[in-house]
């Protein structure tokens, strides 16, 4: 029994969020749906070969996933990563040529979602590695400038695609 001078506040129902598969509420505390539909282009950078990567991966697509993971997402996407056997800090060392970019996140029924990474692998641009979104390490992530050498299409990927992001927050909502 609450105490008499406070009212129990409405119940929110949860869903399994298909890609962290954690049970989240249906809402958010300021009321808005807590599902988020996921157009490609916040889930891909614009990229036939990284087009053609997520094609070959197995399982029916989430439409939906939930804000945390659509936030997730959005700060992944496009972002800078090292090599995953690298010790230290990254820019102690000299420019190596093996920076790679979050080119994709596919979020399966059931699954999770699974987390593309590209590299430029004898001048062509490679889906190195595909990983769970809930075992990536993040301290993986990484800047331009604190690695030295970029391999140019990645380069060209990643500069686009903060020109898109730039280019959205000044249109009006
Ligand atoms: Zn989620």
């Amino acid at each position: 029994m609450p105490p008499s001078n406070i009212v129990e506040g409405p119940r929110v129902a949860t869903w399994h969020c298909p890609s962290c598969r954690e049970s989240v509420p249906r809402l958010l505390p300021n009321g808005s749906a807590n599902r988020v539909t996921l157009p490609p282009e916040r889930t891909m950078l614009p990229d036939d070969d990284i087009r053609a990567a997520c094609e070959r991966v197995q399982g029916l697509r989430a439409p939906e996933v939930c804000y945390a993971c659509d936030q997730a997402f959005q700060e992944l996407l496009g972002t800078l990563v090292r090599p995953p056997a690298e010790e230290g800090d990254a820019r102690g060392e000299p420019g190596l040529n093996d920076t790679g970019v979050v080119g994709a996140l596919v979020p399966l029924a059931e699954r999770g979602t699974q987390l593309l990474i590209f590299n430029v692998i004898a001048g062509e641009l490679r889906c190195t590695e595909i990983e769970y979104l809930t075992d990536f390490d993040p301290d993986r992530l990484t800047y331009p400038g604190s690695r030295g050498a970029i391999a140019p299409r990645i380069w060209e990927l990643y500069e686009r695609h903060l020109a898109e992001l730039h280019a959205g927050s000044d249109s009006p909502l």
